[in-house]
């Protein structure tokens, strides 16, 4: 059994390292403190430092220079993951066109489009990804906004909710129903939409933080070309698992890292308050502590079946444990700034209301990408093999 890394792998860290002493700007290093205070289009810098990453192949490390990598393994695709969680450093403020669109272009799409995944990549395109709808989130097969052929092209009517960066993007991946007599997982596809189409309306709607990132969109007679279906029509339903691949063995590396970063602030938070004597705050956080290490080595014995080409069962579990751990450790932080940790005037609040936003922002967590609930199912029937309810 080998504990440490090759030298090989040291030598890459090094080099990333390097690089982002070199090139990452301060802005960036703000993990998601960004999605309390929500984005108002792509800053500047955000934009020239995920054209960086690209351009150094650093964006997407796993994949081949032109699409902004350098064929990293799968080992040095997790060293790069925990560098950046570990400095708390953000790729891109808009997650979907790097870590969603491209990776399906590539994988499902016709030449042409598979065309537009650098740009996805890169950032230089804002993309947007329309799944939800009011009555279809966990429950996605039920979506219903329709697409009707008609002849070049359909013409798109219905609404999408939760649509994050929709109140900028430029392009949106939505999921229509394209036959509405067939099962409701087989009449589905997937449409690129230009989001400057005629009969399209945004509404953005305002997290609890008060920061506005999604939105509902209404689409009214919006006509998109046929040109613009991704893979077989109907068959949009097996592009909903489309998403990076190579980094699936990773995933869990923000969630573990960014809730030993919250941990580190709850332990310097304590002594600042003069708390640090105290039984029962001193039982919290290590019981914290317990939980945060127990995730870290539950996610390595994952990675080590995932990079041997097996399933990594425990990774079902990481995205439940290590969002609602988050919700835990930022109600703690509330807890520890007393009166305090309920003032919302970022002027007044404690560390510019740091627990407060936190704890919004984990409690959104929760729900994006699949609520607790869904992944309690999930890890009660496909890893317990637990019957359907
Ligand atoms: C920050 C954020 C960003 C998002 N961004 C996007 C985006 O970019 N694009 C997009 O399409 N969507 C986006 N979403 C939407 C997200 O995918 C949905 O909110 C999520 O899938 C849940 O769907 P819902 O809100 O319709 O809740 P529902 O599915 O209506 O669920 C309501 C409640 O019922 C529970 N529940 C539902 N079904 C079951 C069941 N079978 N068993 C047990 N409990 C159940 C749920 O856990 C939940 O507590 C975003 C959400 C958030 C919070």
């Amino acid at each position: 059994m080998q504990l440490s890394w090759s030298d090989e792998d040291e030598a890459f860290r090094r080099d990333l390292r390097a690089f982002l002493d070199e090139h990452c700007p301060p802005e960036a290093r703000r993990g998601k403190d960004f999605m309390g205070e929500g984005v108002d289009g792509v800053p500047d810098w955000a934009r020239a430092w995920q054209a960086t990453l690209f351009d150094h192949g650093w964006m997407i490390p796993a994949y081949p220079p032109e699409l902004g990598g350098r064929h990293a393994t799968p080992t040095q695709t997790l060293l790069y993951l925990e560098e950046l969680a570990d400095q708390g450093i953000v790729r891109s403020v808009h997650f979907g066109g790097y870590a969603i669109v491209g990776p399906s272009l590539l994988e499902f799409g016709d030449e042409a489009q598979r065309a537009l995944a650098p740009a996805a990549i890169r950032g230089d395109t804002v993309w947007c990804v329309g799944m939800s709808e009011p009555d279809a989130g966990s429950d996605l097969a039920a979506l219903a906004t329709r697409a009707v052929d008609d002849g070049d092209s359909f013409v798109v009517t219905g609404q999408k909710v939760w649509t994050s960066y929709a109140p900028f993007a430029d392009m949106c991946f939505c999921y229509v129903r394209t036959d509405p007599e067939a099962p409701k997982h087989k009449g589905i596809s997937v449409l690129l939409i230009d989001m400057a189409s005629p009969g399209i309306e945004v509404r953005p709607l305002r997290h609890i933080t008060g920061a506005v990132e999604f939105a509902e969109v209404f689409f009214d007679d919006v006509v998109v070309p046929k040109a613009n279906l991704v893979g077989e029509r109907n068959n949009g339903w097996r592009i909903t698992m489309g998403s990076l691949a190579h980094e699936r063995g990773g995933l869990w590396v923000e969630g573990v890292f960014g809730a030993h970063r919250a941990l580190d602030g709850l332990i310097a938070l304590a002594r600042r308050r003069g708390l640090d004597a105290d039984p029962v705050v001193r039982r919290r956080l290590g019981e914290a502590y317990e939980q945060v290490s127990s995730l870290r080595s539950l996610g390595y014995k994952g990675f080590a079946g995932f990079a041997q080409g097996s399933s990594a069962p425990e990774h079902s579990f990481m995205k439940l444990a290590t969002s609602e751990l988050r919700k835990q450790l930022f109600e703690l932080g509330m807890d520890l700034c007393g009166p305090a940790g309920a003032v919302v005037d970022p002027a007044r609040a404690e560390e510019d209301g740091r627990w407060w936003k936190g704890f919004f922002v984990a409690l959104a967590g929760t729900i994006g990408g699949g609520t607790s609930e869904i992944q309690r199912n999930v890890v009660a029937t496909r890893v317990l093999g637990l019957p359907r309810a």
